[in-house]
């Protein structure tokens, strides 16, 4: 039982039966949400700390209130850490979260009804860049660029002549389903042609980047947001990395712009883990998440699934299942029975619907912090290739089951009791 448990039981024994609950759920499954992550206990404990208490409107010597003593060390450590880590000129490490942090760079930039730019959701990218659901597409004119049909990859060509015709204020670049590395510096060249503002969202790939297993985009955006509990292994939060010149509309879109005090607790976490993502461990770790998907896709590819673009370079593996007979909904719930943990997914050009999708999505950045190498992706190709082929059969489901939990047992995970 974790600390966090028996502390919480005695007060509050519903809450904690549920989070022991979650506990055992987070140990005894294979997680393969390729927005999720396994923080470290000391990453863990940082963000569940006293710093919760605190109240610190206002950035580093410059607050609305006393009692900051240690509060803005805190934060000027994570600052610091964030800019070596990234190369930044600026860091404001107060956004709660990715899409908090995406809207500030809206507040920074734009006025309402201004143009702006992004990948379409049903291509991979996300509500926040404009998407008509988004607040991002109702108080902006949203375009958005999509995939070629041929390649399924991002079209610089149609960015550019889309740029061309629409001049944007913002561009972005990223999304939450591209698995393939993302050319940041011929994004960076359209922006400039056309007098947009380039962002770079790495919410995604902030950790592969950090650990310059992805190209950084740093030296040429003039913002790049990002969340911190991905690949880059952090507390859920988020981030902003700018140049020097746009350091001030930044900060004040964050605050006193968009929030009021930040979550201290959270930057605390978020500190532990930007100097873990410093180490040399952590590059190792960045490479074999990559060195994973390109495993686990290879096992998929070579069981008749149809991967899209073929394979990843990052940490993403997008799969149109489809082929099997199967469709992604009834396939990624069968695969939660079998402890095997992945969301349904749309796919480019997906003749199905958003809430019942062709495909699913997964990604390996919490197994491999679990320390699972290829050939545990080969056998979770196995896997997912026998629930596939048998998604209502609970005897397989329940074989798979028992087979996964034997499995984690091998591989305990950061920040979890055994
Ligand atoms: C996850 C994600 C976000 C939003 O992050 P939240 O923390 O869920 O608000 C924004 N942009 C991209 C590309 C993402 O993948």
């Amino acid at each position: 039982m974790s600390h966090a448990v028996s502390t919480v039981r005695p007060v509050d024994p519903e809450l904690a039966e549920l989070l022991a609950a979650e506990e055992d759920l987070q140990r005894d499954t294979i997680r393969l949400i390729a927005s999720e992550n396994y923080v470290s206990a000391a990453v863990l404990a940082a963000t569940g700390s006293v710093l919760t208490n605190k109240y610190s409107e206002g950035y580093p010597t410059k607050r609305y209130y006393e009692g900051q003593q240690n509060i803005d060390r805190i934060e000027q450590l994570c600052i610091d850490r964030a800019k070596s880590l990234f190369g930044a000129d600026h860091a404001n490490v107060q956004p709660y979260s990715g899409s908090p942090a995406n809207l500030a760079v809206y507040l920074a930039f734009c006025k309402p009804g201004d143009t702006v730019m992004g990948l379409g959701l049903p291509a991979g990218g996300h509500l926040t860049h404009g998407w008509n659901v988004s607040i991002s597409g109702m108080f902006f004119r949203a375009v958005q660029y999509g995939v070629r049909k041929d390649t399924h990859r991002i079209d610089l060509d149609e960015v550019r002549a889309l740029a061309l015709k629409e001049r944007p204020r913002l561009m972005f670049a990223g999304g939450t389903a591209i698995p393939r590395t993302i050319d940041f510096a011929a994004y960076a060249e359209i922006a400039r042609e056309v007098g947009a503002i380039f962002v770079a969202d790495i919410a995604h790939i902030a950790g592969l980047v950090a650990a310059g297993v992805h190209p950084s985009p740093v030296a040429h955006a003039d913002v790049v947001s990002s969340t911190t509990h991905k690949t880059l292994r952090g507390p859920r939060g988020g981030l902003l990395l700018c140049k020097e010149g746009h350091a001030k509309a930044i900060d004040r879109a964050v605050f006193p712009g968009l929030q009021g005090g930040p979550h201290n607790h959270t930057t605390a976490g978020l500190a532990v883990a930007l100097r873990e993502a410093a180490t040399p461990e952590f590059k190792s770790y960045a490479a074999q998440i990559i060195k994973n998907a390109q495993a686990l896709a290879a096992g998929l590819v070579e069981r008749g699934f149809a991967v899209i673009t073929g394979g990843t370079d990052n940490h993403l593996v997008l799969v149109d299942v489809t082929s099997k007979g199967v469709a992604g909904k009834p396939l990624a719930k069968a695969l939660d029975v079998a402890g095997l943990v992945c969301n349904y997914n749309t796919v480019p050009f997906d003749p199905r619907k958003p809430f019942d999708p062709s495909g699913i999505r997964l990604g390996t950045s919490a197994v491999t912090s679990r320390g699972m190498g290829v050939a545990e992706m080969a056998q979770i190709a196995g896997w997912i290739d026998q629930v596939a082929q048998a998604p209502t059969d609970a005897a397989v489901l329940a074989r798979v089951r028992g087979e996964v939990v034997e499995v984690t047992r091998r591989f305990p995970a950061p920040g979890l009791a055994i």
